[in-house]
């Protein structure tokens, strides 16, 4: 069975148990603090677990990309040296959100694994949860248990601890057991040899947990405890590439067409074999593994910077040069030369690998040049740092010079220092990086508290049409950070504060109490979709109505902004061309960024064109024309331009000014002659293949104009109020130089 098969038929099986699929929500995240990348299935589904929004459709299936390199979920180290595990992989998994439960989930998985997919029962393991006897003094899983037993014969369940067959989400929310199955795929001697029950759970190569089934039956709060859900949710994440190698019939996933292709073409470029040499083998492991995980983050929009999510790929691409570099004897740029093949391969299942192409070579191909030029030196350095050392400790100094100088991530000496038996002294490492301060942003440690609920009230956002609203608080909690002190959390029945998003910053604003008494919004943000709004204070008495209001200045100087950020993207697509793709867009009250894909310079004139384009809308003052509920194929048919990388549900809002169509969650002027003038401040790369232009319009233009025209009054009037200052500095200059030939000849 080819791969595309194999997903299509997971698909096919649960759509027909009634699930809806979608297809995958994007592997780099943007509006969530606690999470950097999808690490698994269930991440895009967190609202509906922690029933804060209710899915169309209770039960969903799909194939998720997901990525497995920091925080909780981190195989980075595994690539490469293993079989089984990416960074970047794709999980399958069905949902039931307050749906279907154990029962249904067993039985389907089994039914899937032996009867559609033909897996010989005689190789399949399944583990259940023991219980535990610490605080949450839980007992074995029996109900999953007898559902197995069913199926099953008794001597191949297995039964395990909390570390394996209980999942929590994080330090609080929903939890539960779970049972894995796991496949040994050994030859019969081997099993003859050693017992398979011996093998699972023991990091063996061939006997694998390909399937988790995860039964959310609890909720763990703020104090540690557990308290049962009250709606019970079956999460479930079958390991795509694990399956195609079972179902393949080989011992690796390497070794399946998921990676083949990608194996052949490595074996081209580098003039090198596979299965002969086992570093040459990790070497074009990880590099294949690795451009997976950075074509995929690019297409999502995340290119490699210094910091956060692109200082993660840039991390993983340089160890994969690394690895080029030492073992394949890969001197120049060659990592982008894998992209050809790996969007022929996908690119029909993600069309926005396809799509970007050029883009993901171009970034790529950057990076590997900019590191290249530094890799040589810092390895000869690391090499004499190695030779010096005294035991097997290497200086985090010495460490963080190489980061610094060299690019060198942290994670990448230590691999370069593993290979010769040395680790590094980490401590060093990170109080070094601690002083030079702007690189190392720790996240300030944080304490949350449980939400107080008030009032069961669902939340309805109220800001397209409202700016101020007789509202009520329906829960809040305390937060404790080292960076802001005391802050609480509000959220309410409705509310008119836009929270931050698609670039658009959060409202500020303020909340009159009855008594007279002020709150001040801070800022709004949206978490896991509810609306927060942050304050310092609570108001006195917490059931009475509340009178909210918006910041209307800064709302209405954010709304020209934003909209003018839709007719500049419209004017760069007009006149560079339609292979202008949004790459970033900061849409604040006093300014506007944008950044965009365009592979040569933007020309003076073609800045000018832009500019007039703009203005021209402007001046024709369009009106807004807005949809709110639109069904996402009919906008797409319609012209509307989606981002990649953003999630779209079925549903969308269009917004169109003229001809200028966006899917768009912000708000707006009501028409453009409100923006007053758009005026380009500053226009550059960021990286190769994007430009970045930042802009102002209305009050901003007038001051700049202001500012400027003052100016020139000055220098008018210290130049003798002459009518034409550009002619009059210029014999100035003239005289001056004069002057200094003279004096330079005496
Ligand atoms: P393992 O113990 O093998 O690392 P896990 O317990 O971390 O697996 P889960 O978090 O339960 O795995 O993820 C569900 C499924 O996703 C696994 O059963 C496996 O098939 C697949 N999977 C998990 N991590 C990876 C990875 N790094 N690469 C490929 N597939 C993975
Ligand atoms: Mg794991």
């Amino acid at each position: 069975m080819k791969s595309q098969d194999i997903r299509a038929t997971f698909l096919n099986f649960f759509k027909s148990k009634q699930h809806d699929i979608v297809s995958s929500a994007p592997m780099v995240l943007k509006n969530d603090p606690t999470l950097m990348f999808t690490n698994s299935g269930m991440a895009p589904f967190k609202e509906f677990f922690l029933g804060n929004a209710v899915p169309k459709n209770n039960r969903i299936s799909d194939s998720q990309k997901c990525l497995r390199v920091s925080g909780k979920h981190n195989d980075l180290e595994e690539v490469g040296y293993d079989t089984y595990h990416h960074t970047m992989f794709e999980m399958l998994g069905n949902w039931s959100f307050g749906d279907y439960f154990k029962k249904e989930a067993i039985a389907w998985a089994w039914e899937l694994l032996t009867e559609v997919y033909k897996i010989d029962k005689d190789i399949l393991y399944v583990t259940v949860f023991e219980g535990s006897d610490d605080k949450d003094n839980l007992s074995l899983d029996t109900e999953a248990y007898d559902y197995w037993k069913e199926l099953i014969s008794e001597d191949r369940i297995l039964k395990g601890n909390k570390k394996d067959n209980f999942w929590e989400m994080g330090e609080q929310g929903p939890c539960g057991p779970c049972s894995e199955i796991h496949v040994d795929i050994r030859s019969a001697e081997e099993k003859a040899a050693v017992d398979g029950k011996t093998l699972v759970n023991m990091d063996h190569p061939q006997v694998v947990e390909i399937w988790n089934l995860v039964f959310m039956q609890y909720n763990r709060k703020a104090n540690g405890t557990l308290e049962d859900l009250p709606a019970k949710h079956i999460d479930t994440g079958l390991g795509f590439e694990r399956l195609c190698m079972v179902l393949q019939g080989v011992t690796s996933n390497y070794d399946t067409d998921v990676f083949k292709p990608l194996i052949r073409e490595i074996k081209t470029i580098a003039a090198t074999t596979y299965g002969k040499d086992e570093k040459t083998d990790i070497a074009i492991r990880v590099i294949i593994d690795h451009v997976r995980a950075v074509a995929f983050s690019i297409a999502d929009g995340q290119l490699p910077s210094n910091t956060g999510a692109g200082y993660v790929i840039r991390r993983i691409l340089r160890r994969a040069i690394r690895y080029g570099f030492t073992f394949l004897d890969q001197k120049e740029p060659f990592m982008y030369r894998l992209v050809d093949v790996l969007s022929a391969q996908m690119g029909e299942a993600f069309p926005e690998l396809a799509s970007q192409k050029q883009l993901i070579e171009n970034v790529i191909k950057e990076e590997e040049n900019s590191f290249l030029r530094t890799l040589d030196n810092g390895l000869v350095l690391l090499d004499k740092v190695i030779e010096t050392t005294k035991g097997t400790i290497i200086s985090g100094s010495k460490t963080f010079e190489l980061y610094d100088t060299y690019g060198f991530p942290l994670d990448l000496t230590q691999l370069i220092a593993r290979e010769k038996g040395f680790t590094v002294d980490e401590n060093e490492f990170s109080s070094e990086m601690e002083q030079q301060k702007n690189r190392s942003r720790a996240a300030s440690a944080s304490e949350t508290g449980d939400w107080i609920v008030l009032l069961k009230d669902k939340e309805e956002f109220i800001g397209y049409d409202h700016l101020e609203a007789t509202i009520q608080l329906t829960r809040y909690r305390k937060v404790v950070s080292k960076k802001d002190g005391e802050r609480y959390q509000l959220v309410f029945n409705k509310t008119p504060f836009y929270p931050e998003g698609g670039g658009q910053v959060g409202d500020k604003g303020y909340l009159e109490v009855p008594n007279g008494d002020v709150v001040y919004i801070l800022d709004t943000k949206k978490e896991n979709n509810v609306i927060i709004h942050f304050s310092k204070n609570l108001p006195k008495h917490l059931t009475e109505n509340l009178k909210a209001v918006v910041d209307q200045k800064q709302r209405h100087r954010t709304e020209c902004n934003h909209t003018a950020t839709h007719l500049l993207h419209q004017a760069l697509r007009e006149i560079l061309g339609t292979h202008v793709e949004q790459k970033g867009s900061a849409v604040h009250s006093k300014y506007l960024r944008f950044d965009f894909s365009h592979f040569s310079k933007v020309t003076a004139e073609q800045l000018q064109e832009v500019e007039d384009f703009v203005n021209r809308r402007i001046a024709g003052n369009l009106p807004l024309e807005e949809q709110r509920d639109m069904a996402m194929k009919q906008a797409i048919d319609e012209g509307a331009v989606a981002l990649f990388g953003e999630k779209y549900g079925d549903t969308v809002r269009a917004i169109r000014f003229g001809q200028s169509m966006e899917l768009c969650g912000g708000t707006h002027v009501k028409s453009t002659g409100d923006i007053w003038h758009f005026k380009i401040k500053y226009e550059g790369a960021v990286a190769s293949g994007i430009r970045r232009i930042e802009a102002i319009t209305n009050d901003a233009v007038k001051d700049f104009y202001h500012d400027n025209n003052t100016a020139v009054f000055e220098i008018k009037k210290l130049l003798n109020n002459t009518k034409e200052p550009v002619k009059a500095v210029q014999s100035l200059q003239d005289e001056n130089t004069a002057l200094k030939n003279t004096l330079n000849s005496c």
